[in-house]
């Protein structure tokens, strides 16, 4: 039944306080700071090099979520302080989630409740806010959350929960354009950083953004927008079989017509099944971009409903019923927005997996052939990191989708993955335990028998992005060991509510921990270090050239790590739990640290036992920058240099 009370659960949550929002904006345009340029494109596609701005979700077009800057560094990051902290104020807390974006000393950062502020990035005074008017009946299956803002020319965009996006004057805050995408209850939102893209072809500089609601049976769907207008220039769905649009007209269904991955049925005349016409792979989070094949790369979310046996056909076996193309990573061409490859991770996924991670794009040097492999990394919810060829990927065409030369390599990052025993390198798919697919409700039965899943639905690793870095060669993929009670139960797709089929109770598997901040090797699976946490970790990683990984504790600390050894060298209390995602940056030649504060996401409302392991961290709503004082610096620090 924990399914069914999901939308009341929720509805009590988080809904309630939505009423009495209002907009408002306050905007400064005095202040000395505010009289920057715009940004090109040539500035994102450099983002990854510059180190006084972050431009993009995941600091740069590959997202590998690396700086060059190295002031602050194993040495000296023990001397780290807080130098301002902002709240972001009103009654609306819960999840902060949000990565800042950084540009002429503004900081950009998209709070809970579709709000997004711009800071003085010296000071913390706020320069503007901008709330969007939600409606009572949005439905965000996970929490009010934002995890940040692309920034273009004047405008910086963002997702709002009713299922719109909006463009923001940068100087003012005021709205420049806003579009509604989908109906909002039906279940579309959108909780994700949209994503700038220049296609080489037309030189067209656009927004991708996709949306979320896969939890109540949405057709899960990209789209790429006019950034000076906000007009649709493609949708792409991820369900096969559904019809996608280019410039306002149908242009191809996505995939093969008949949809032979979905069985046939006779749903109000369509010819399908249910579950096809509402069937989930929602690209919920944020794309990256190759600019050398021209292709977006994003991750799909899981099939709609979870329960396996409404997408099987009358084969009974849900091995042979892919349910594409969700949960998986999928190549997009930027002119038309047709889908060009797709590799699946989880085939007929029954778990609630999705394939929505990131995707990160590396290049490593094969050890026999001594060639250049260009390959994209996916730690997904799963267990398995997976590392594909994006080159054969991005050419070869969507019904090579599975085919094993584009999956390279893939390893469990966690321990005990049950539903798998392992991959097939031959054929590309997974090795499924039969035992692990939920089984039916027997006869006269509401709930099927209950199994032990794991990792649980949450994932071995869920949206919060790893990071890789380029001199150690590793990706610091933050993790989360747990299991999972899962059932059957019958559903019929009603609008607006959940749309499961299965029931579920997480809990822990091991007693000493939950959280495991790792450091893996992707080219032969081997662990190199592990922090583990009492908590799930819920927010992400970031690298530095000072040997250093930053990331966020569910108990409220913000953390640096030893890239290499994986030491804890620096911890601060925030005092909110942090599932938010570091930056870092440099004003006037000094390196500074920023991070959101806010305890929220979707493990306090889903996690079950876990859950209530998390009751006792405090709410919150802020963004702290550290710095190395100059005081502290000088006094400690003896022959190192000090920071400027
Ligand atoms: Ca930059
Ligand atoms: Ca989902």
């Amino acid at each position: 039944m924990l399914n069914k009370s999901l939308p009341n659960g929720l509805r009590k949550a988080s809904l309630g306080a939505v009423t009495a929002v209002t907009v408002s904006i306050i905007s400064i345009t005095s202040s000395p700071v505010m009289a920057g340029t715009g940004v090109s494109w040539k500035d994102l596609q450099n983002d990854h090099k510059t180190t006084d701005d972050v431009l993009m979700y995941g600091l740069g077009l590959k997202a590998q979520r690396h700086s060059s800057l190295n002031q602050i560094n194993s040495k000296n990051v023990g001397k780290l302080r807080p130098k301002w902290s902002f709240s972001f104020g009103d009654e609306k807390q819960r999840g902060q989630e949000g990565q800042a974006l950084i540009h002429d000393g503004v900081i950009y950062m998209t709070a809970s409740y579709s709000r997004m502020f711009a800071l003085d990035a010296k000071t913390g005074k706020k320069l503007w806010q901008y709330t969007a008017r939600l409606p009572e009946d949005i439905r965000p299956c996970c929490d009010v959350v934002n995890r940040g803002a692309a920034i273009y020319g004047d405008k910086v965009f963002m997702g709002l929960l009713d299922a719109s996006v909006v463009a923001l004057n940068k100087k003012t805050g005021e709205v420049v354009w806003k579009e509604k995408f989908g109906d909002h209850t039906a279940g579309y939102t959108m909780t994700g950083a949209p994503f700038i893209v220049k296609d080489k072809k037309t030189g067209k500089v656009m927004l991708i953004h996709g949306s979320s609601g896969d939890e109540f049976g949405v057709v899960g769907k990209l789209f790429a927008r006019d950034v000076d207008t906000g007009k649709e220039l493609w949708m792409r769905p991820f369900v096969e079989g559904h019809m996608g649009k280019l410039n306002g007209a149908d242009s191809t269904t996505t995939g093969n017509p008949k949809a032979p991955s979905w069985p046939d049925g006779d749903y109000k005349g369509t010819g399908k099944v249910e579950a096809w016409s509402h069937g989930g792979g929602a690209p919920w989070q944020t794309a990256t971009f190759d600019e050398e094949t021209n292709t977006i790369v994003i991750g799909t979310g899981n099939p709609a409903p979870w329960n396996t046996w409404k997408r099987t056909g009358p084969d009974k076996d849900p091995r042979n019923w892919d349910s594409l193309y969700t949960s998986g990573q999928a190549y997009i061409e930027p002119s038309t927005g047709e889908l060009v490859g797709f590799f699946q991770h989880t085939p007929n996924d029954a778990w609630d997996y999705s394939g929505n991670n990131e995707i990160i794009l590396f290049e490593y040097k094969d050890p026999k052939s001594g060639k250049m492999v260009k390959a994209g990394a996916h730690a997904d919810r799963n267990g398995f990191l997976f590392i594909t060829d994006r080159e054969k990927l991005a050419k070869r065409g969507v019904k090579e989708a599975n085919k094993p030369t584009s999956l390279l390599k893939v390893w469990p990052f966690v321990p005990s993955i049950t539903w798998a025993k392992g991959w097939d390198l031959k054929t590309g798919r997974p090795i499924v335990d039969f035992d692990q697919y939920p089984p039916e409700p027997a006869p006269g039965e509401k709930q099927g028998k209950k199994i032990q899943v794991t990792p649980n639905f949450l994932g071995g690793k869920n949206w919060n992005p790893m990071s890789y870095h380029p001199d150690t060669g590793l990706f610091y993929i933050p993790s989360n060991h747990w299991s999972e009670d899962y059932w059957t139960e019958n559903v019929t797709y009603k609008k607006g509510a959940a749309y499961l089929g299965q029931g579920f109770r997480i809990h822990k598997q091991f007693d000493d921990h939950i959280g495991s901040l790792k450091a893996m090797d992707p080219l032969t699976g081997k662990t190199i270090w592990e922090h583990r946490e009492k908590l799930p970790l819920w927010a992400g990683t970031l690298t530095t050239k000072g040997n250093l990984v930053f990331t966020g504790t569910s108990d409220g600390y913000v953390k640096a790590f030893n890239a290499k050894n994986g030491k804890e060298l620096w911890s601060f209390q925030t005092g909110s739990g942090v599932v938010s995602v570091p930056v870092t940056w440099e004003m006037d030649g000094k390196q500074y640290i920023g991070i959101g504060s806010g305890y929220g996401g979707a493990v306090p409302l889903w996690g079950g036992d876990v859950a209530d392991l998390t009751k006792p961290v405090s709410q919150g709503g802020s963004f702290w920058v550290f710095e190395i004082p100059k005081e502290v610096a000088a006094v400690e620090s003896g022959k190192e240099v000090a920071a400027k």
